[in-house]
């Protein structure tokens, strides 16, 4: 079996209301999606980030057409040291997801087992509250701590979440300890409660605020300061496991935030460490550092979810319920819609391959919306819409 082709497109799916976080506030949410082509007729499926073009796979195209989907490691040996500048994850990990894909596809098997079978049945996933301006029609702002817990409760009750993550790093560090606060009051210890200020705070602010959180109970405290340094002073001086996906996100930034003590949990990322079986050597590894292990978020869409599911079954060390956007969502370009919550968890198809289809018409529909914004110059480079001209400055408070 031989590929034969790679196409990548983007689509742009709007989300309920935009989500204001410390690097900006999106009202939709844009992915690209791969088709990764066989000359048996067998497609896979993969997905990545928006700024991955079709374009920017001209680079790899060339050295991957032509390999046997199942010779993963060339793949990954060609694409990862094809300079020595960069190693192209982000580029690597969707063409990974298609070759699982279609080894399952032809051998009849789900992801799962290819990637040494399951550990868990279903796998928790974490409410992701966010503070959000109103929709379009003026309704849904999230701003104060009696708003978000309004919002949590409706999706604990739609959705079956145990685990809540607050992004904040948005307003006023008080006003935000307030809502972790009034979170903590109506959501009882059988709830976990994890907070990620998204590596906005001084490390003198977020060791203040850590120890002003210590009667609350946090799972962990993500990301309260950016960089090694900054995390393992504040990790030094408060209470809570400190949770990373912004200081660690190579496998050569492992070594330094051991030895320093910087973090507690690793928060592992099937593209930032390039493709699924790599996030199983980083389950591994943190496990023989005695790290604990949790999963980030970018904004996936169904296909990069399904992904994410499938190691996620599979990983003997992931504790803590991994993160996704995917609730925020309006749509999906997948056969069927949307995947669907139980009890607060997902589950990998059993379906051979990843187990999900892409919807052609869909796709087209949203790859239109995704061209059309791409020529509003405003509009597709503003951080905050909100905010003509806004940027961030780390740290801000
Ligand atoms: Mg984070």
């Amino acid at each position: 079996m031989k590929i034969t082709n790679i196409k990548a497109r983007t689509a742009l799916i709007p989300i309920e209301a935009p989500t204001r976080h410390s690097y900006g506030s999106p009202d939709a949410f844009s992915r690209t999606i791969l088709e990764v082509e066989t000359d048996e007729g067998i497609t896979g499926l993969g997905e990545t980030f928006s700024w991955i073009s079709d374009s920017s796979f001209d680079g790899v195209r060339n050295i991957v057409i032509g390999e046997d989907p199942f010779n993963l490691e060339k793949i990954r040996v060609k694409i990862s040291q094809n300079n020595y500048l960069s190693r192209h994850p982000l580029l690597l990990a969707p063409i990974e997801f298609a070759c699982y894909d279609i080894q399952g596809k032809m051998l009849g098997r789900p992801v799962y087992q290819l990637l040494g079978g399951k550990v868990r049945e279903r796998v928790p996933i974490s409410a992701y509250l966010f503070y959000r301006y109103p929709d379009n029609e003026g309704k849904g702002e999230i701003r104060t701590p009696e708003q978000m817990v309004g919002h949590t409760r409706e999706l604990v009750n739609k959705y079956g979440f145990r685990s809540l993550k607050l992004k904040g790093g948005v307003f006023d560090p008080e006003h935000e300890f307030e809502t972790i606060v009034a979170l903590r009051e109506q959501f009882g210890s059988e709830y976990k409660l994890r907070f990620d200020p998204n590596a906005i705070w001084a490390s003198s602010t977020a060791i203040r605020m850590g120890n002003k959180l210590s009667d609350y109970d946090l799972e962990y405290y993500e990301d309260p300061a950016w960089g090694l340094n900054a995390m393992a002073n504040v990790r030094s001086k408060v209470p809570q496991p400190l949770a990373t996906n912004m200081s660690v996100i190579e496998f050569e930034q492992l070594g330094p935030a051991v030895a320093m003590g910087a973090v507690d949990v690793i928060l592992t990322d099937p593209w930032y460490y390039g493709g699924l079986l790599h996030t199983k050597y980083l389950d591994m590894m943190c496990k023989t550092f005695g790290l604990s292990v949790g999963m980030h978020s970018g904004t996936e869409f169904g296909i990069g979810l399904t992904a994410m599911l499938h190691v996620a079954a599979t990983m003997p060390n992931l504790v803590h319920a991994m993160d996704s956007h995917y609730h925020h969502l309006t749509d999906d370009i997948l056969v069927g819609g949307l995947l669907k919550y139980k009890d607060g968890c997902m589950a990998p198809s059993d379906a051979p391959g990843l187990g999900v289809q892409l919807d052609e018409d869909k796709m087209t529909k949203y790859e239109a919306l995704f061209l059309e914004r791409m020529q509003d110059k405003n509009a597709s480079t503003a951080l905050d819409p909100k905010r003509p001209g806004w940027y961030p400055i780390v740290p801000s408070w």
